[in-house]
């Protein structure tokens, strides 16, 4: 393997979801829903197919697509933004992670991120040559050491990589926070790439996306998808939004991966995003009921539960059950009780920091949920 990714090993959801169905046990480790998106969404694909939706889409997406994304951001953050030249459709948001750092970074550049953090998000800095510099937020409330982050950018930051909601945490970044990660990008010069893809799994507060600050939208690449607010994982569909001198970079690193993304797949996201604010505030409805049932039960089987404010996660700490690290426990509870989690120290750029932390997925239903938590009860 090449020496960019020689540090990197199988992915951990890759890992767990292989030994879910090895050992038979009940998956909360990958976060993929296990019910299926709505049936006009499905229907759409369907019909697109039938249709002979079937060639090659445009590079940066079907024009109705891009058009639909606009609009979809436009209502949610109040910016106006060119389809044609300031959206990309990739396949999936980690693909958009990838362009934008394939696209933007050169060799050499830094590259600021908060630990605990999406995997792929180092393994794609790596690939792009970045040096990366680590922010750790901490339990209780994974708060942003806004005095740790003012002294790590620097004139050789290039850009910072951020997350909100937040996976693994379920920590969304606050308002204020935004206004100091934005003051110090506009007085150095420095990028911003902001994953959002748990945008409508917002619970405790309002989403903010840090490209409606002002001074912002300039130097920001926002991504997103369409998998965690339609229950389609599967299909990976993503986008990056950013100004067109950005959107080049982006385009540019997307042409060369993959070039287009799956051309019925875009057909059915255009009829998905047009989704009255009904789905919306039912999918959040959904979703709160199903982490109160986890977190409840998670408190009675033992852990110490840490808050989370969105996305379909909550993180953990396992240390009452006296096993060594997160990675021991995940072991333990595959193989004697049944139950998948993920260890997070594989989030950290210094593992030591997660291992008393484990994360638990909740995009499951009810009775998978309480068949989880009845078998922690009976074996932990
Ligand atoms: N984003 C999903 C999670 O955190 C997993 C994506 C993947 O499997 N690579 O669980």
């Amino acid at each position: 393997v090449a020496k960019r990714l020689e540090k990197f090993k199988t992915t951990i959801f890759t890992q767990m979801s292989i030994l879910a169905v090895k050992h038979g046990a009940i998956n909360l480790g990958q976060g993929f829903p296990n019910f299926d998106g709505p049936d006009f969404v499905k229907e759409a694909a369907i019909q697109a197919i039938k249709d002979g939706k079937n060639q090659y889409a445009r590079g940066y997406g079907i024009p109705q697509l891009n058009s639909a994304i606009a609009a979809r951001f436009r209502e949610d953050t109040g910016l106006v933004v060119d389809p044609e030249k300031e959206v990309t459709v990739t396949s999936g948001c980690t693909e958009a992670i990838a362009a934008a750092m394939l696209g933007l970074i050169n060799p050499g550049d830094e590259v600021i991120l908060f630990a605990p953090f999406y995997d792929s998000y180092e393994a794609t800095l790596s690939m792009a040559g970045a040096k990366v510099k680590g922010i750790t937020l901490r339990p209780p409330d994974f708060s942003i050491p806004l005095e740790e982050l003012k002294a790590a950018v620097t004139n050789k930051t290039r850009a910072i990589l951020m997350n909100t909601p937040h996976n693994p945490t379920g920590k969304m970044f606050t308002r204020e926070e935004l206004e100091t990660i934005a003051s110090l990008c506009i007085e150095n010069d420095v990028l911003v790439f902001s994953d959002e893809v748990y945008d409508k799994l917002a619970f405790e507060m309002d989403h903010i996306s840090i490209a409606s600050l002002p001074g912002m939208y300039e130097r920001t690449v926002t991504m997103n998808s369409l998998g965690k607010t339609f229950s389609l994982t599967g299909w990976k569909i993503g986008w990056a939004i950013a100004p067109p001198h950005l959107t080049w970079g982006v385009r540019q690193a997307h042409s060369y991966l993959t070039f287009a993304t799956s051309t019925p797949a875009q057909w059915a996201a255009v009829a998905a995003l047009k989704a009255p604010e009904s789905y919306f505030k039912e999918l959040k409805r959904d979703y709160n009921v199903k982490k109160e049932t986890l977190v409840k039960g998670l408190k009675e089987v033992g852990f110490t539960v840490f808050p989370s404010s969105g996305t379909y996660f909550v993180v953990a700490d396992h240390t009452p059950f006296g096993m060594e690290n997160d990675v021991a426990f995940c072991e333990y509870l595959i193989e004697e009780v049944g139950v998948v989690a993920i260890p997070t120290s594989v989030f950290y750029l210094n593992p030591e920091e997660g291992k008393n932390l484990v994360r638990f997925a909740f995009c499951k239903d009810e009775e998978t949920l309480r068949g989880a938590i009845e078998r922690m009860k009976q074996k932990l």
